[in-house]
């Protein structure tokens, strides 16, 4: 994808229940002028999720259809659901000036970072393994099955950060929030 102006796209990624949408709500509230993706999945929704807010929810046959149409920048199978960002959501974003922040799974982010160089990942990884499954039991907001599957993909995803730019150690909020602010700050210096 083109990219026609200095603002940039991050992209943060973490294993199921790591703490990823809690640290990125710290610091969009703390950084309202970057645009959070808003991702199409045929997973359902969540208690108090909102269509349109937390995700775009389309049924299978509609996400394959915008696949077929090359309508997504990525779009990735994750646990048995899929997942997506829209490209021309993100273009139009970079287009007027907004720095743009995706909050996908490791393997949308590479498909991201091959086809823009440019973009800064960055891993949000869990303090231990125990604390990362304790969090996402104490969410209470999927069953075993999905739980089982979520942990089944922890491996893969710790060997895929090994090509990410950077990993933030998600085990004091707070301390996760700044780290994050500073890998930030340190590339918006760059532009
Ligand atoms: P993800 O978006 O990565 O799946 P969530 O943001 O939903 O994860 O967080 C999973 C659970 O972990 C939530 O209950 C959240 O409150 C909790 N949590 C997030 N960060 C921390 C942290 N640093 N220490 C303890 N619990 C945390
Ligand atoms: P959840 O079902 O917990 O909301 O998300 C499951 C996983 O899908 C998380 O790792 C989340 O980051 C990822 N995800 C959310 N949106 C997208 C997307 O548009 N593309 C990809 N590849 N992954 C996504």
């Amino acid at each position: 994808m083109e990219k026609k102006s200095n603002k940039k796209l991050y992209v943060i990624s973490g294993s199921s229940g790591v703490g990823k949408g809690t640290v990125l709500k710290g610091f969009m509230a703390k950084h309202p002028d970057f645009m959070l993706s808003i991702s199409c999945t045929t997973r359902k929704p969540r208690e108090g999720e909102i269509d349109g807010v937390n995700y775009f929810f389309v049924n299978k046959e509609d996400f394959m259809k915008s696949v077929e149409e090359d309508k997504f920048l990525e779009w990735a199978e994750f646990a048995g659901n899929c997942y997506g960002t829209k490209k021309k959501f993100i273009q139009q974003c970079l287009n007027d000036g907004m720095n743009v922040i995706l909050e996908i799974e490791t393997n949308g982010a590479l498909q991201v970072k091959k086809k823009m160089p440019e973009a800064v990942l960055i891993f949000i990884a869990p303090p231990s393994l125990e604390a990362l499954e304790q969090r996402l039991r104490g969410r209470h907001t999927e069953d075993e099955e999905t739980i089982q599957r979520r942990l089944h993909e922890v491996k893969k995803e710790l060997e895929c950060a090994k090509k990410y730019d950077y990993r933030v150690i998600n085990d004091d909020l707070e301390n996760a929030i700044s780290e994050l602010e500073k890998i930030i700050a340190g590339e918006q210096e760059k532009c």
